[in-house]
C-alpha cells in the first residue's frame, strides 16, 4: 500500500468563521497591544496557536454527553460516569475533580509538601513549579541529558535522569516527598517519557518508599510515542500504555484542558485513603464539594466521553501528525525547530534564525510579532521575554539560555490547509529574516513579565 495523506479523522458539524484582517490593522493593533500577543484581541488574530490548552474543539458524543449533566450538588450521576471512566483509565481509587490542572497541584501540594522539602521532576510547568515553590519547597527538574540538547534527535528527550534521581533520593530522601514526572514534558518541547524509563522510576520511589506521582495532561499523546517509538510495544494499543502508565505510579495531577479534550477540568487521582481525604477537604475550602469540585456536572460528562476519546489510535496518528508536518514545513523554509517534534506543538529556534538579534533585544519575540504582522498568526515567546529578568543596578539584564517560539496546536480546530497557511506565513518571514529587529521592554511588571509587559520596537 502507498503512503496515504493522514487526513483529519472527523469531519465537520459546526463551524467557527474566521476572522480576516490586513496588514495595516494587524500593525496597527499590535502596536496598541504594546507588541506583546497576550494583549491582542482574539477577534486580531486568524489562527491562534498560543495554546493547546481548553483551545480545542468538542466530538458531537461530549456535546451530546453536555445535555446529559447532571446538575445535582452532591452525588450527581455526572460525578459517577467521570469517576468510572477515571478510574478505569488510571485504576487510581480516589477521583478528585478540580477546574483546571493547577488547582489539582495546589491541593496535593498544600497537603503533601513542607518548606524545605525538594521535589524531583524531569522538567517542573510553571504552574507546577510554582505550586511547589509556594510551599516553600525546591522544584528541581532533572532531566536526561538528551533532553537539554534541542537539536538532537533522540526517542525520548522526556525521560528522568535516573542517576540524578537516585542522588538525590539519597541525599535528600528524607526531604522527598514526592517524584513527579511530566508526561509529555510540555516544558522540555513535548518530548516524550519511555514506558523503561517510568518503570525505573518506579523501582527508585519503591527502594527510597517515596510516592511517584504523574503530571500526565498528555498521557494519550506519550502513550502514543510509547507506542511508536518504544522497543516491543508496537501491537498494543494507547489506551493499553496509557493504562499500564498509570498503574506504574501512586496517583496523578492532570489539567483535562489537553487530553482530557474539553474546555475546562482537571483531576487529582490517587490510592493513598488518608491523603485523598485530606486532600478532599482541601478541596472543599476553594474548589467546591468532592462530586463537582469547581466543574459543571455537564463539564464532568463531556470529560468523561473525552478521555475515553483521546485514545483513539486513528486520532493520535493524526494529531502526533500535525506537528510534524508543521515542522517539516518550518525546515523547508531554512527555520530550524527543537527536534524531534514535540506531540503538541512546534518550537521555532528564533536564536538560530535571527542571529543578529541579541538576546537583550528579545529574537523569540521579535519573530512571534513578524508571525502575527504577516499573516495573523499568534505564537508564544518562550525566550528571553518569558525567562530574562532586569539586573541588578549596574548589571546586564538576564537572558534565557535558548530563544524559542512555541507554535502549540489546539485538538482538532484547524485543518491540513490552516496548518500549510502558517507554514507559508512562516516562509516568508524567513526569507526576509534579516531585515527583521528587536525590542525593547518599556514596562514590565516583577512576576510572569511576559503576560504584560509593553514593548517598543527597536529603530535604526
Ligand atoms: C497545562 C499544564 C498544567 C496546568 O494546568 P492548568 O489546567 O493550566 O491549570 C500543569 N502541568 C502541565 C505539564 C501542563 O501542561
Amino acid at each position: 500500500m502507498p503512503e496515504r495523506t493522514i487526513i483529519e479523522p472527523f469531519r465537520i458539524k459546526a463551524v467557527e468563521p474566521l476572522r480576516f484582517t490586513t496588514r495595516a490593522e494587524r500593525e496597527q493593533a499590535l502596536a496598541a497591544a504594546g507588541y506583546n500577543l497576550f494583549a491582542l484581541a482574539a477577534d486580531d488574530v486568524l489562527i491562534d496557536l498560543l495554546t493547546d490548552s481548553g483551545t480545542g474543539a468538542m466530538s458531537s458524543e461530549q456535546w451530546a454527553a453536555i445535555m446529559r449533566g447532571d446538575e445535582s450538588y452532591a452525588g450527581a450521576r455526572s460525578f459517577e460516569r467521570f469517576e468510572s471512566v477515571v478510574r478505569e483509565l488510571t485504576g487510581f481509587t480516589h477521583v478528585i475533580p478540580t477546574h483546571q490542572g493547577r488547582a489539582a497541584e495546589r491541593i496535593l501540594f498544600g497537603e503533601l509538601v513542607a518548606t524545605g522539602e525538594v521535589v524531583p521532576n524531569n522538567t517542573h510547568f510553571d504552574t507546577t513549579r510554582a505550586n511547589v515553590e509556594f510551599q516553600g519547597a525546591e522544584a528541581r527538574d532533572l532531566v536526561c541529558t538528551e533532553g537539554r540538547d534541542l537539536q538532537l534527535d533522540a526517542p525520548f528527550k522526556g525521560n528522568l535522569d535516573l542517576e540524578a534521581l537516585e542522588a538525590t533520593l539519597r541525599e535528600a530522601g528524607d526531604q522527598v516527598p514526592l517524584v513527579l514526572v511530566t508526561i509529555t514534558n510540555n516544558s522540555g518541547g513535548g518530548q516524550p517519557v519511555s514506558l523503561a524509563n517510568l518503570r525505573g522510576v518506579r523501582e527508585l520511589c519503591d527502594r527510597y518508599e517515596v510516592p511517584f506521582f504523574l503530571d500526565a495532561c498528555r498521557f494519550a499523546e506519550n502513550a502514543w510515542f510509547i507506542k511508536e517509538r518504544e522497543p516491543g510495544q508496537q501491537d498494543r494499543s494507547p489506551r493499553e500504555i496509557a493504562e499500564e502508565v498509570f498503574r506504574l505510579a501512586d496517583g496523578c495531577t492532570i489539567s483535562l484542558k489537553k487530553d482530557g479534550l474539553a474546555n475546562i477540568g482537571g483531576v487529582l487521582a490517587l490510592n493513598d485513603p488518608e491523603l485523598a481525604a485530606r486532600c478532599r477537604d482541601n478541596l472543599i475550602l476553594t474548589e467546591g464539594f468532592p462530586t463537582y469540585g469547581g466543574l459543571a456536572g455537564r463539564d464532568l460528562d463531556a470529560l468523561a466521553v473525552g478521555l475515553q476519546e483521546v485514545t483513539d489510535p486513528d486520532y493520535l496518528r493524526y494529531r502526533v501528525r500535525t506537528a510534524a508536518y508543521l515542522a517539516e514545513k518550518a525546515w523547508a523554509a531554512g527555520v530550524p525547530t527543537v527536534r524531534p517534534p514535540g506531540g503538541h506543538a512546534v518550537y521555532l529556534d528564533a536564536g538560530a534564525l535571527l542571529a543578529h538579534v541579541p538576546a537583550p533585544e528579545l529574537p523569540a519575540q521579535a519573530l512571534a510579532c513578524e508571525l502575527y504582522l504577516e499573516g495573523g498568526v499568534r505564537a508564544v515567546e518562550i525566550g528571553t521575554l518569558m525567562f530574562g529578568r532586569p539586573g541588578e543596578p549596574g548589571q546586564p539584564d538576564l537572558t534565557a539560555p535558548h530563544e524559542l517560539v512555541r507554535l502549540a496546536l489546539p485538538r482538532r480546530s484547524y485543518t491540513q490547509s490552516h496548518v500549510d497557511y502558517v507554514g507559508e506565513v512562516i516562509a516568508a518571514v524567513a526569507a526576509r529574516a534579516e531585515q527583521v529587529r528587536g525590542y525593547r521592554i518599556v514596562e514590565q511588571p516583577r512576576w510572569l513579565r511576559h503576560f504584560t509587559a509593553r514593548l517598543a520596537p527597536i529603530i535604526g
